[in-house]
């Protein structure tokens, strides 16, 4: 009787460090996921065309595209200066390439009060 008191004890300790765990394996997942670079194959990137280098944008289906946008200069984007990639309000999660663009580009300086 004392054995099995004792092994359910350490199923339940067991279980509570399982329990545990899950929330920081979650974290590191996410921040694992918060690394990836965003593919231009990607539903969410090719619905809004997004590219990973603005110099390859088709003007034709994109007239909205004007040369010299880039990421880098959109309102949308958070990276340190001079990073090739960084963080895009559009697509959470994920790492667009500086250089990079979508049909969402806002300049930056639409942060701006008027
Ligand atoms: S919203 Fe801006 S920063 Fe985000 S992918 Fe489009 S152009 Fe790049």
């Amino acid at each position: 009787m004392i054995d099995e008191k004792f092994s359910r004890r350490q199923l339940l300790q067991g279980a509570l460090v399982g329990l545990a765990a899950v929330p920081a394996a979650t974290l590191i997942a996410r921040s694992a996921s918060a690394e990836e670079l965003l593919s231009e194959s990607d539903a969410a990137a090719m619905s809004f065309g997004y590219v990973g280098d603005a110099n390859k944008v088709i003007a034709k289906a994109n007239p909205t595209y004007k040369p010299g946008q880039t990421c880098a200069n959109c309102f949308q984007f958070k990276s340190k200066a001079g990073a090739a990639d960084g963080t895009c309000a559009i697509f959470a999660g994920k790492l667009v390439k500086a250089k990079g663009w979508c049909k969402v580009w806002v300049p930056q300086s639409a942060a701006k009060p008027g």
